[in-house]
């Protein structure tokens, strides 16, 4: 974790924030809440595949977008990097308009279950509290990245960690190797409050077990064990995924099929997260899922990746 390198020095011209996708090891579910939530034990694995973010002042706020998703990148205020800037303005006097530009080089896919968005607030947050100098604490960034989204404070801190909660209360968790990954990217994307609704559905007048961390899970990680992690994935999201999506299913096959550990839907999904025993076990898993057909970008990569951290300038 290395938000802190160069957070205050007001004298760049321009910050460069890398920050790493996460994958849901354990996404364990609990049954809606009265306020439409719902609670949640989430193991949180960050993964090398990174979105670049880049902020230089400017006389107003401009986002723009590179990478292959770029398009389906909004480039107004709902982005959440302007946001994330937009909210660390206004709590450090630096408001109301903020004068700033925010490019994204995106290489997490949009709406893939890999918290693309959540990732872009979390560098630009750090990334203009080191142009701005803001001083903010890590705590108050953490805090800022709470107000923004569940899965934001994550993307800050990087590593693996289970958050509670909504996910966003975490607890730092150990990771005793390198697990290696192939990330599928689906044709399309999935909603994640479509999922959810889709989870209440399917669960209705079910009991709905209360979320908690499984211990074989986090002692899997502990070791830096793949086979044990393999048999311990646990997405609660994955069958309301797979019914709004039903082509994962044969992706999932696939990748199994070519000798993965395990496949799982990443979080809301749509992209398939494939555990491999070791990097040629990953160019081969690669390899069927780009012949598929079925995904659009496949991706090979390791974790765990570190969180924010600002690069040399
Ligand atoms: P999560 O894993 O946290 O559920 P996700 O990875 O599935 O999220 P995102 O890539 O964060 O999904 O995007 C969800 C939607 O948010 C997009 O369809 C897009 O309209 C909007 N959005 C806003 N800001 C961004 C951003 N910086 N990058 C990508 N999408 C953004």
């Amino acid at each position: 974790m290395t938000v802190d390198s160069n957070r205050t020095d007001s004298t760049r011209t321009a910050v460069t924030v890398r920050v790493p996708a996460k994958v849901n090891v354990q996404l364990a579910v609990g049954a809606a809440r009265p306020d439409g939530f719902h609670d949640l034990a989430n193991v949180f694995l960050a993964v090398g595949l990174y979105d670049e973010v880049t902020v230089t002042p400017a006389d107003g706020l401009r986002i723009t977008c590179s990478g292959p998703d770029a398009g389906e990148v909004p480039l107004d205020r709902s982005n959440l990097a302007a946001r994330a800037a937009q909210l660390l303005a206004a709590r450090y006097g630096r408001g109301p308009e903020v004068g700033v530009h925010i490019h994204i080089d995106k290489d997490i896919p949009v709406a893939g279950g890999m918290a693309g968005g959540s990732a872009d607030a979390a560098g630009a947050l750090v990334a203009c509290d080191a142009l701005w100098g803001t001083g903010a604490s890590r705590d108050e960034l953490l805090a800022l990245c709470a107000e923004l989204g569940s899965d934001v404070p994550f993307s800050l801190v990087g590593g693996a960690a289970l958050g509670t909660g909504r996910g966003e209360r975490l607890r730092p968790l150990e990771v005793g190797g390198t697990f290696h990954w192939v990330f599928a990217a689906a044709e399309g994307g999935l909603s994640t409050p479509a999922v959810y609704r889709e989870f209440d559905r399917l669960t209705a007048g079910t009991e709905v077990p209360v979320p908690q961390a499984a211990p074989e899970l986090l002692d899997a990680l502990w070791q830096g064990d793949a086979v044990a992690l393999a048999g311990a994935l646990t997405n609660d999201l994955q069958p309301a995924a797979l019914s709004l999506f039903p082509s994962l299913a044969r992706t999932l096959a696939v990748g199994r099929g070519a000798g993965a550990l395990a496949g799982i839907v990443s979080g809301s999904g749509p992209t398939t997260a494939f555990l491999v025993a070791d990097e040629d076990a990953g160019v081969a898993v690669a390899a069927a899922l780009r012949g598929s057909g079925l995904c659009r970008a496949v991706r090979v990569t390791g974790s765990p990746a570190d969180g924010a951290t600002v690069l040399p300038g």
